[in-house]
Order: C-alpha cells, then sequence, then structure tokens
C-alpha cells in the first residue's frame, strides 16, 4: 500500500485497498449510515423543493454560460476585487499556487495559519507544503481537525471525517490532545472547540476555499456548517482565499439557485447554517474583518479541461450526492480511490488532474448505473464522462495489452452479425450446462471472479433473435 497520504494508488493497490475497505466492519458501518442520512436527505429535500427540476437546470446553465465567458468574468472579477481592496493573484498550478501563499504570509511576518474545509487546498496540498515551510497550520473544521489530527486525507467531499466512527475518533484525539474524553459526539466537539478557539486569536492569517465568486462584485461565497469559517476569516489580520477559477457565477443574483440546490444536495438542509458573503478587506467603521483580502485564482488544469470534451466536470459545485448515491462509493469509501476527489466525480476529476495513466482504476471503478447523475445537483453527465475517459485511457494505451486485445476482438465479434449470433448460441448452450435452478454459481475461467460474490442468471433457452425469427415465421 502506498505510505504518503496524498499517493495516488496502482490499479494493484486500488484492489487491495478495495477488499480491505469491504472487510472493515467499521467502514462498513460509517458507509451505511451516509445512506440512511445523507443521501436519503438529498432525495426527500428535493422531492419537498418545488419546481426543483428547473432550479437543477437553471444552476446548470449558469455554469454553461459562465464557462463559455470565462475569460471576461475573470477579468471582471479581478476588476471588482481590486476596486474594493483586495489583492487577486493567478495560480497556473499547484507549485504556484503554494508559492504565492508562502510569499504572501512571509511578506506579512505570519507564523500561525488557521484554515478552514477547503478541497482545492487539499488538492494542491498546501497543508503539507506550509508545514515544511515552517508554517503552523491548524484546521478548524471538526472533521478536517480530527482528520489532521489523525494524519489522514478526508474521505468525502462534505463529511471528510465520515469513515471514522465515535469510537474511532475519540481514539485520535485523545491520543492526539492528551486528553481522556469519552466517545460521545458532543464532547469531544467540546473538547476541539476549546483547542480551536485560541488558535483563531493567536493566528496572523486564514485560508479559506470558496464554493462561488461573483463577478460582478468580487465577492468570496463561502458556505459551511460550523462557524469556524467566519472566525477564520474575520479574527486574523489576512484572509486568503485559494479557489478554482471554475467557481465563478457571473452576478449576486445568480447566488440563490446555487444556495438552494447546494444545500439539499449536500446535506438535505434548506439552507446551510452559515452563508459567509465576502467582499474585499475590512472597511472603515466596520467591526471585524482582515485588513488584507488576497484571492489566489487557481487553474492547475482547469483551462485544459475546458477545452476538452470533459468541460462539464467544471460544472461541479462540490457537493457530494454522487458519492452519497454511488453503490461503488458506498461499499469502499473514500481512501481506496486514491486521490483527493473520490466518488463518481473523483473518478472523472483525479485523471484528468493528475494523469490518466496513474489513475486508470478510477473510471472503472464504475457499474455507469446512472445515480450519480440522478443525484447532481447541475445534472452533471457523470456516466458519459467516466466513459470518455475509459476511452481516453484505451486510446493512449494506458490499458493492459491483453485486456486492449480482447476488446478489440469483443467490438469485431459484436459488429459481425454471424460472430454475434454464433457467441451468443454457444454462450447460451455452455453456460446452461453448468446452471442449478437458472443460476450459476461459478463462472469457468477468468469469468470466476463475476461469481465470487453473486450468482450469474442463466442465459434464456430461446434468445431474442429466435424469438423474433420465430415470432416472423409465426405471422407468415
Ligand atoms: S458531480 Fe454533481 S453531485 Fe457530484 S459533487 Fe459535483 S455537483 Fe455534486
Amino acid at each position: 500500500m502506498a505510505t504518503s497520504p496524498y499517493a495516488v494508488h496502482e490499479h494493484h493497490e486500488f484492489v487491495a485497498a478495495s477488499r480491505e475497505a469491504l472487510n472493515s466492519t467499521n467502514l462498513q458501518t460509517a458507509l451505511n449510515r451516509l445512506g440512511e442520512t445523507l443521501a436519503a436527505g438529498n432525495r426527500t429535500a428535493f422531492e419537498k423543493l418545488p419546481g426543483s427540476a428547473l432550479l437543477r437546470d437553471k444552476a446548470r446553465a449558469i455554469k454553461d454560460h459562465t464557462l463559455a465567458h470565462l475569460d471576461q468574468y475573470i477579468e471582471e472579477l479581478e476588476r471588482a476585487v481590486i476596486a474594493r481592496g483586495g489583492q487577486v493573484h493567478f495560480a497556473a498550478d499547484a507549485t504556484d499556487a503554494q508559492q504565492i501563499v508562502v510569499s504572501i504570509a512571509r511578506q506579512a511576518g505570519v507564523k500561525r495559519i488557521v484554515k478552514s474545509k477547503s478541497m482545492v487546498t487539499e488538492e494542491i496540498h498546501l497543508n503539507h507544503h506550509l508545514e515544511q515551510q515552517g508554517f503552523e497550520v491548524t484546521e478548524t473544521d471538526f472533521g478536517e481537525y480530527i482528520i489532521q489530527l489523525a494524519g489522514e486525507r478526508p474521505s468525502h467531499l462534505v463529511a471528510p471525517v465520515v469513515h471514522k466512527t465515535v469510537e474511532e475518533v475519540a481514539e485520535v484525539m485523545n491520543r492526539r490532545l492528551n486528553s481522556n474524553t469519552p466517545a460521545d459526539a458532543k464532547a469531544l466537539a467540546g473538547l476541539a472547540r476549546n483547542k480551536l478557539r485560541a488558535k483563531f486569536f493567536e493566528s496572523e492569517m486564514g485560508i479559506t476555499g470558496g464554493n462561488f465568486l461573483v463577478a460582478e462584485t468580487g465577492t468570496v461565497v463561502m458556505i459551511t456548517n460550523e462557524g469556524n469559517g467566519r472566525l477564520t476569516t474575520a479574527v486574523p489580520p489576512i484572509h486568503v482565499a485559494l479557489v478554482g477559477i471554475e467557481k465563478l457565477i457571473p452576478k449576486l443574483s445568480d447566488l440563490p439557485i446555487f444556495l438552494k440546490v447546494l444545500a439539499r444536495a449536500a446535506t438535505g438542509q434548506k439552507m446551510s447554517i452559515y452563508t459567509s458573503i465576502m467582499t474585499g478587506p475590512r472597511r472603515p467603521g466596520e467591526a471585524d474583518g482582515p485588513k488584507e483580502f488576497h484571492l489566489v485564482l487557481l487553474d492547475n488544469g482547469r483551462t485544459k479541461i475546458l477545452g476538452s470534451p470533459m468541460r462539464e466536470s467544471l460544472f461541479c459545485i462540490r457537493c457530494g450526492a454522487c458519492l452519497n448515491a454511488c453503490p461503488v462509493y458506498r461499499k469502499i469509501g473514500g481512501h481506496a480511490y486514491g486521490g483527493i476527489y473520490s466518488g463518481p466525480i473523483g473518478a472523472v476529476l483525479t485523471p484528468l488532474f493528475d494523469g490518466l495513466k496513474e489513475n486508470y482504476h478510477q473510471p472503472h471503478a464504475s457499474s455507469l448505473c446512472g445515480a450519480c447523475q440522478a443525484a447532481c445537483p447541475v445534472k452533471i453527465q457523470i456516466p458519459e464522462l467516466l466513459v470518455r475517459n475509459r476511452a481516453a485511457m484505451h486510446d493512449n494505451h494506458h490499458v493492459h495489452w491483453a485486456e486492449e486485445r480482447i476488446y478489440h476482438l469483443w467490438s469485431g465479434w459484436m459488429r459481425s452479425p454471424r460472430w454475434y449470433g454464433w457467441l451468443t448460441w454457444s454462450a447460451s448452450r455452455v453456460l446452461s450446462k453448468l446452471a442449478r435452478s437458472g443460476w450459476m454459481k461459478r463462472l469457468p475461467g477468468p469469468l470466476a471472479g463475476w461469481t465470487a460474490s453473486r450468482d450469474f442468471p442463466t442465459p434464456a433457452a430461446k434468445r431474442f433473435r429466435d424469438l423474433w425469427r420465430d415470432g416472423l415465421a409465426d405471422e407468415s
């Protein structure tokens, strides 16, 4: 197994990690809870929302429009941020973004940094880099704080510690914080609160992500369910918001549409508890807020995706609904995928960000059942994108030669009516001999993997083409 918390899994590591996940009783308990809470909440919340299909269409259309005019909206955003006293930095990749943040911190003599939850900072491994450069970094979202104490990475877009039971959380916190707190969620949250409160007041810089960037006003919108995001941005004298360029929306009047769909998709709430709408640094007469505001706009491969058939993946608002709906994610959890982004959208994004070859397993970890697309608040056609990733891997010869050969033969057979007819005829004859009561317990050779955990139905005695032919014969 890979040892770095940020390592990408090789294919065999993915298989091993998935097996391990399937055999972990604690993880299976935690993942079952996910289906009963977040996935069920999403379904009910959208059912109760009048015109929800229309809202999702509108959200999708806004994303589509913004990406089609992204250059103009980025310029508009930059002008608006500067006009309100903020500074804008452009980061082409992860290294650029890391260096920008370090340079802002060094210039201001920063030593301690607090962070609110942000997937984009995970994407560029910012904490790791800042710590290497000698800064003290503290995650202040409760889940992220636990993850940081455990030395792990998040396993879910919105519920980073969903893979741990309360007993496991208590073990990590007690060990790392030298405490003896019982395995009770409220008591553990109290312990975190006591430790974290001082950090907000000691730190000289707060780092956040951003759920949306409003081009018209230069506003960063941050949505959380804990008050930590507000303390991170209001107490330290410097606020750095690190945001992917795909998070732009044109106008403030577009925001309510996203607020409605994001909260419902993520947690089943009508509204998240905190919606922070921040425009520039503190102004004269204001009681709190940072003296300096920096917006770091991250590309890191996004413009490349923008001009590709995978463009639609940039519509993602990181709600996590596709993870909660996915039958694969719900059995193996987020860590087995091996990337920062997991689940169906992770299987689309990670190969695009980190390389197709290195992430061969990701788009294949899907049954293409479509549950992800049905749950997605912006209707991203995730199964289609997964198939495109698979095709790109195939086109670039990133698949094993034997697999390539088998599919080559298969596609030839499928295109030849004669071969197809012979194959289905043979399969129905051979396989029906192996069946008992309509089911096969064990398939032969390399197909045995399929029946290792489920039975295989016997092919029908009469194929569709035979029924069709007989039907035609009867009619004539
Ligand atoms: S792909 Fe859709 S469902 Fe999945 S995280 Fe993104 S917005 Fe949410």
